[in-house]
């Protein structure tokens, strides 16, 4: 990924993080004056023959107080950062493509369920998990139960954060790990 492009963590001026937006967004701000840097990077930079600018991984918003409004949704991409990119019944940790979602209760098995026990809906955050594709194949259409399986606490997710969930492995890489709160 070129440097332009990077994700750079947005925060308002109550220090509450808003949005992701790309070091060329971020870079624009700060010369507009609209934010100021509160961490960056110790040796990459952007350069243009007037300008040599470290990197920046997080910017503080001047005068900007909202909360954009939100919900987040059940995908892909939010369950496996959800769940850090780790199989919850192996806690193994292959490549991203390599992972799979399951579903806890599978759709075989959805309607023998009777509707008391369904304390969630099908496609939901509390019945898909990230597996790797051995324990997915594994797990086929059984249940936990008959398994005799047991996966770790999932992550709470606020669906109403402003922020897409950001997995503790992102966090760390971009250095946002201070800013978010874990
Ligand atoms: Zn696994």
């Amino acid at each position: 990924m070129d440097l332009l492009s990077q994700p750079v963590l947005i925060l308002n001026s109550s220090y509450l993080p808003i949005s992701i937006k790309s070091v060329k967004d971020a870079i624009c701000m700060l010369l507009l004056d609209k934010a100021e840097v509160l961490k960056e990077a110790k040796d990459a930079f952007i350069r243009s023959e007037k300008l040599k600018i470290p990197v920046p991984h997080v910017i503080l918003l001047s005068n900007y107080y909202q909360l954009p409004k939100r919900r987040l949704r059940v995908s892909r991409h939010t369950i496996l950062e959800r769940d850090n990119y780790t199989c919850v019944y192996c806690q193994k940790k292959p490549a991203p493509s390599k992972l799979t979602l399951d579903h806890i209760i599978p759709r075989s098995r959805w309607e023998i369920i009777s509707n008391e026990k369904k304390f969630f809906e099908f496609n939901s955050w509390e019945n898909i998990v990230t597996a790797c594709r051995d324990c997915n194949t594994k797990k086929g259409s059984k249940l936990l139960s008959e398994l005799k399986w047991k996966i770790p606490e999932i992550k709470k997710i606020n669906q109403n954060s402003p922020i897409p969930n950001i997995s503790e492995t992102k966090a760390e890489k971009y250095g946002w790990t201070e800013f978010l709160n874990y």
